[in-house]
């Protein structure tokens, strides 16, 4: 089966190998180097010098986390969504007490920057601002730099700019400390070619000082608990440390094809995947300026059910691909071209397609 839905994604055989090995302690000097391992080599795929730290969850866990670490019950929220990630982003803050102000994009569109700065400049109260980086729901990528540039110079009492960065770090360019991003979070499944289980959280010096004054209960997710044992080169609790094992491959092969090439292969495989859908007489679903590098997601035509359409693309062509999410069940299927995937790999989807759709 060829796995081309958005998560998990499929793994490079070196990742595979590293994955069968003998167990380790958590608390073993063994781990205490891949742990360091990786948390110095993440920096360089969230662009950041502050510290990376490991928690053992989905990347929703790892959404979370970034908010109960740095929020309190009553806190107003801006949430900037573009689809069902983004939403769920607004909900996590909900279900912890935050008030929350949707700001919301009709889905196939990106944010708007121009109308997050009048969202911030009519009411200056937001402690925070939270927005998906790639909305994998719908396959757009927000402009971030853009968003960031529109919140300026942030002092004590500035909103956080809180990032998820699940689908994109590690294929679309990031940059967190250049943006000004103050928490961001990503996880193992997606661009980081590594099983599910792991997800991964950055703070800037001012959310780490929001986090001494945050109020939202948390145990699991202290971030601050987890810097103090990171500094010893452990997890409080028992990480999955078998995920952690293939992760450190993965960030081998991805140091030695390198940042550049790889944001350019997902460019390039992206821009293959929209020519080969419209090739087909498919219609896009995302708007064209802010497509996704990572996933694309394709209007399925009303005589087609998603359904038969991806049970055949699977049954005859062993493709597996994913359907719409939320209000977008049934209209649109999405194809990922995400971490470990060239283009002979993005051609026979194309090639499936056309046979199954006899286009
Ligand atoms: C996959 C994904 C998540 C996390 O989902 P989990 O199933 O909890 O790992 C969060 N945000 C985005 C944008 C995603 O694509």
């Amino acid at each position: 089966m060829e796995l081309r839905i958005p998560g998990p994604t499929p793994l490079p055989m070196d990742v595979r190998k590293a994955l069968a090995q003998e167990m380790i302690g958590h608390r073993s000097a063994e781990f205490g180097a891949l742990l360091r391992e990786i948390r110095v080599r993440l920096r360089g795929w969230f662009q950041t010098e502050e510290d990376v730290l490991v928690l053992t969850a989905s990347g929703t866990g790892g959404m979370e986390a970034a908010l109960v670490n740095v929020l309190s019950p009553g806190d107003r929220v801006l949430a900037v969504s573009v689809g069902v990630f983004g939403e769920r982003f607004a909900d996590i803050a909900r279900a912890y007490g935050a008030d929350v102000t949707l700001l919301e994009s009709p889905w196939g569109r990106a944010a708007d920057p121009d109308a997050i700065a009048h969202a911030l400049s009519t009411d200056p109260g937001y402690r925070a601002v939270l927005v998906t980086h790639n909305e994998t729901s719908t396959g757009v990528t927000n402009d971030l730099a853009a968003i960031a540039s529109v919140m300026g110079v942030r002092g004590d009492k500035a909103p956080l700019l809180i990032v998820d960065a699940v689908s994109s770090l590690g294929a679309i360019d990031f940059r967190m400390d250049a943006w000004g991003c103050d928490v961001v979070v990503t996880s193992s499944q997606k661009a980081l070619m590594t099983p599910p289980g792991l997800s991964f959280v950055a703070m800037s010096p001012r959310a780490w000082e929001a986090s001494e004054r945050a109020r939202m209960p948390r145990f699991y997710w202290d971030l601050r608990k987890a810097r103090a044992y990171a500094g010893r080169g452990q997890t409080p609790f028992t990480p999955a440390v078998t995920t952690l094992s293939g992760l450190r491959e993965a960030l081998h092969l991805m140091e030695e094809e390198g940042r550049n090439s790889i944001l350019e292969r997902h460019r390039k495989l992206s821009r293959a995947m929209r020519l080969g859908i419209t090739g087909l007489g498919l219609d896009l679903f995302a708007e064209e300026t802010h497509a996704s590098n990572t996933v694309t997601a394709v209007r399925v035509p009303p005589d087609w059910g998603t359904e038969e359409l991806m049970s055949r693309l699977r049954d005859e062509h062993d493709i597996v691909v994913a359907g719409g999410q939320g209000r977008l069940k049934g209209k649109i299927i999405r194809i990922a071209h995400m971490g470990h995937v060239n283009a002979a790999d993005v051609q026979r989807v194309i090639e499936a397609l056309r046979a199954v759709l006899g286009a």
